[in-house]
C-alpha cells in the first residue's frame, strides 16, 4: 500500500479511490472538451454533452449501488450479486454516458461516431488514472497491468487519430481492446457477460458505420461538370484576390507614407492595415485550399461523399456550397455560415 485507502478532509474520511474517481471524471470532462474543440465542436455544446453524460452516469451509479446493497441484505443468492460489483457499475456508467451522445448528436446534427471517438479517448485516460490510483492503494498487480495496457492503447490512438482512422473506428477498437484487456487481467465474476456486451457494442457500431460508408455516390456527370466549372472559376477569382491583397500590403508599398515613421498615428494605422491585410490573406488562402480539396475529390471520384463520416452530402448543400467536402453533420461550425 503506497497511499492510504482513506483520506481525511476536515471531519470526513473519504475513500481514496472515490476521490480518484471524482478527479478522473473532471479530467474526463476536460479531455472531451479539449478534443471536441480541436475537432471543431462548439465549446458550450460539447460541455453540455459531457455534463449530461456525467450526470446520467452518476445517477445510474447511485441506483445500482442502492439495488446492490438492498439485494445483498435480503437475497444472498441473487443474480445481481453473482456479477462483480465494480465491473457491473463501470459498464452501467459507460453505457449511461453514451445515451446523451445518441440523443444530442441527433438533435444537433452531429456525427455520433466522431463524438464516440472522443469519448473513447477520454475513457482511456480515465481508466488509466483510476487503475494507477488503485494500484497505489491496493498494490495489486492486475490493476497495474490494466493501466499499462490502456495507456499503450491511448498512445497508439493518439498517433493515428485523424488521418488513419475513419470516425467510429476508435470507439469500436476501444470496446474490443477493453474487453480483451479485461479478459487478460481482470477476470471477475460474470466477466464473460460484461466483456461480451462490450464486444457486441463495438461490433454493432462497426456494422452501422459501414452501412453509411459503403454508399456509392452516383451524381450525374452534367452535375459534376457544372460543379467543376464553378470550382475552377472560384479558384481563379480567389487567386486574383490573393494577388490583390499582396499588392495592397502596406509594408510592400513603394510609396509608403510613413517610410521614416515620423508620425506615430500613421505608423499605428499602417500596422492596423497590415493586420487586416494578413487576416484577409489567411481567409482567402483557406478558401482556396477548400476549393482545391473539392476539385481533388472530383478527380478521384469521391466528390459528394463526406470525408469525415462517409455519408453522402446533400445535393442542395453541394449546389449552394460546391467546395463542401463534409456533410452538414460533420461540418465545422464556421462552415455553416457560408450557406
Ligand atoms: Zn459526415
Amino acid at each position: 500500500m503506497l497511499i492510504p485507502g482513506e483520506i481525511t478532509i476536515g471531519f470526513y474520511k473519504i475513500p481514496t479511490l472515490f476521490l480518484a474517481s471524482v478527479l478522473g471524471v473532471l479530467y474526463w470532462v476536460f479531455v472531451v472538451w479539449y478534443e471536441g474543440r480541436k475537432d471543431g465542436f462548439s465549446s458550450d455544446s460539447i460541455l453540455d454533452l459531457a455534463f449530461s453524460s456525467v450526470t446520467l452516469s452518476a445517477v445510474s451509479f447511485y441506483l445500482y449501488s442502492l439495488l446492490y446493497r438492498n439485494i445483498k441484505l435480503y437475497h444472498p443468492n441473487s443474480i445481481v450479486l453473482s456479477l462483480d460489483y465494480e465491473l457491473t457499475v463501470s459498464l452501467l456508467c459507460f453505457l449511461s454516458s453514451l445515451i446523451p451522445v445518441l440523443y444530442f448528436s441527433k438533435r444537433w446534427k452531429w456525427s455520433k461516431y466522431r463524438v464516440l471517438d472522443i469519448y473513447s479517448m477520454a475513457f482511456s485516460l480515465f481508466i488509466f488514472l483510476f487503475y494507477v490510483a488503485r494500484t497505489l492503494v491496493l498494490g495489486d498487480v492486475n490493476s497495474l497491468a490494466l493501466s499499462g495496457l490502456i495507456f499503450v492503447f491511448y498512445l497508439e490512438i493518439l498517433r493515428f487519430r485523424g488521418y488513419r482512422f475513419s470516425s467510429g473506428t476508435i470507439f469500436s477498437l476501444f470496446c474490443f481492446f477493453l474487453a480483451f484487456s479485461g479478459i487478460l487481467v481482470l477476470k471477475r465474476d460474470g466477466y464473460l457477460l460484461i466483456y461480451g456486451i462490450l464486444v457486441i457494442i463495438g461490433t454493432v457500431s462497426i456494422i452501422l458505420r459501414r452501412n453509411i460508408s459503403v454508399y456509392k455516390r452516383n451524381l450525374p456527370s452534367e452535375f459534376i461538370e457544372r460543379i467543376k466549372g464553378k470550382l475552377i472559376k472560384k479558384d481563379r477569382s480567389l487567386k486574383k484576390s490573393q494577388q490583390l491583397l499582396i499588392n495592397e500590403d502596406p509594408y510592400l508599398q513603394t510609396d509608403r507614407a510613413t517610410g521614416n515613421s515620423e508620425s506615430m498615428d500613421e505608423a499605428i494605422l499602417e500596422d492596423y492595415q497590415k493586420n487586416v491585410n494578413d487576416a484577409n490573406k489567411n481567409i482567402v488562402k483557406g478558401l482556396r485550399i477548400q476549393v482545391r480539396k473539392a476539385l481533388a475529390s472530383i478527380k478521384i471520384g469521391k466528390y459528394g461523399i463526406c470525408e469525415r463520416c462517409g455519408a453522402p452530402i446533400d445535393k442542395a448543400r453541394l449546389k449552394a456550397y460546391p467546395e463542401a467536402t463534409t456533410c452538414i453533420e460533420c461540418a465545422p461550425d464556421s462552415d455553416n455560415s457560408n450557406e
